[in-house]
């Protein structure tokens, strides 16, 4: 449940607030991890640059989870990283023989991160195989895809989480309790930017330009930050999509994804979105939300760390001071106690499914123009992520 430091509003955060903070942290970080036996097994499948850079990584540190196994198409990778993680020989699982983790007892988790399209048979094997699921955003790149992943995680009475990092954020967190709080008054105009120029001979990129394997171009990849950011920001769902596109297809990156996309979103209360994305502009990952009384800016908002959150009243900035954490590891670490039925599904595959429709409707705006596309088909989140998850774990 949300403690004491979280319920305050940052507006009001004084030194006392920031000292109960640290103090917070301290403890924290003195509560102590699992023994290693007790932990949740995962199995990372694909071992590319999240994987070696930010994932394994946060699974050394993670409290309730531990690397088990990993799947990679690579021998001679993923021998050198089981060798580096202190994991057997026999926990290295190519894409041929990954259906054999169903007879792996140390693993409890696998976590899909692959090329966008192939989610969803990697996940709905794994489910098949009797596996919990954390797959990266954006699930799916059909809805179709995405549609299956929650029947198959349903059918095998397994938990499917979509990895929305910024869930489980501290500064995130703390900004979606000061939208809750009211401090802002209430919420106008939310406008997000979020791409970065895209280069074709960093192999990580040359998959994000295809659409067969990326699904969309920078929309799906970065932009996906700002839709689900507007939506936990304002904690509604919108109603209603237009979007326009422009790409230069001379330029060799856009063969077959878009480029730029300006959208809006129309929300019930009358809040209205104004976002953007591109694989072709100065990197940027903001958000920034108007309401009646305040503002509240995150430049960048959705980083894996350093992000600068502000409060701002007319030309006055109140830099926001919570702590930073180790975004994977604690999201991981939440799958994990998901699994232990120690903590409540925040990010299920029915919220990663509201933003592969809310990109399908933004492309079917800008494939027309801008026309209006009707998205109120009433999902509603079932869990409010400022409601359960603490600033500070
Ligand atoms: P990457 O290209 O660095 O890694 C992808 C891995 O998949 C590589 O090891 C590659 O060998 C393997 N692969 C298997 N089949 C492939 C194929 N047909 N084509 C290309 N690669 C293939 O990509 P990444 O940056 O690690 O991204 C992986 C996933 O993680 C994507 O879904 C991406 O959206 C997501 N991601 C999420 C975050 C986040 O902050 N949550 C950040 C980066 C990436």
């Amino acid at each position: 449940m949300p403690n004491e430091i979280s319920r305050r509003t940052l507006i009001e955060m004084s030194v006392a607030g920031a000292a109960a903070l640290a103090a917070a942290e301290a403890q924290a970080k003195s509560r102590p991890a699992l023994a290693k036996d007790q932990k949740i097994g995962f199995a990372v499948v694909g071992l590319g640059k999240l994987s070696q850079g930010q994932i394994i990584p946060g699974l050394r540190t993670a409290r309730s989870a531990r690397l088990v196994a990993v799947v990679s198409g690579h021998r001679d990778k993923a021998e050198r990283i089981a060798a580096a993680e202190g994991l057997p020989k026999d926990a290295i699982y190519s894409y041929d023989d990954y259906d054999r983790i169903a007879q792996d007892p140390r693993i409890q988790v696998v976590y899909i991160v692959l090329p966008n399209a192939m989610h969803a048979e990697y996940t709905i094997r794994a489910l098949k195989a009797g596996k919990h699921v954390l797959c990266e955003k954006p699930m799916a790149t059909t809805i179709a895809d995405a549609e299956a992943m929650i029947t198959a995680a349903k059918a095998a009475d397994r938990k499917l989480m979509i990895a929305y990092r910024c869930h489980y954020e501290p500064k995130n967190l703390a900004a979606m309790r000061q939208v809750r709080s009211g401090a802002l008054g209430k919420p106008r105009l939310f406008v997000t930017d979020m791409g970065r120029q895209a280069t074709l001979s960093d192999p990580s990129d040359a998959w994000r330009l295809d659409k067969k394997l990326a699904g969309s171009g920078g929309l799906g990849d970065m932009g996906i930050y700002g839709i689900n950011a507007a939506r936990y920001m304002l904690n509604e769902e919108p109603v209603e999509v237009r979007a326009w596109a422009n790409t230069d297809r001379n330029d060799p990156r856009f063969k077959t994804v878009d480029d730029l996309i300006a959208w809006q979103f129309r929300f019930p209360s009358g809040a209205i979105c104004n976002g953007s994305t591109s694989f072709n502009y100065n990197a940027t990952m903001s958000f920034e939300l108007w309401g009646e009384k305040a503002r509240l800016r995150a430049d960048p908002g959705a980083f894996y760390g350093g992000n600068k959150f502000a409060m701002v009243d007319g030309g006055k900035f109140t830099d926001m001071d919570v702590p930073e954490i180790d975004q994977f590891e604690r999201e991981m670490d939440w799958m994990a106690d998901v699994v232990r039925g120690k903590a409540p599904m925040v990010s299920p595959g029915e919220e990663g499914l509201q933003d592969v429709r809310l990109i399908q409707a933004i492309l079917d705006s800008a494939a027309k123009n801008g026309a209006p596309i009707r998205t109120d088909w009433g999902y509603k989140r079932a869990v409010d992520p400022a409601a359960v998850v603490d600033i500070v774990a």
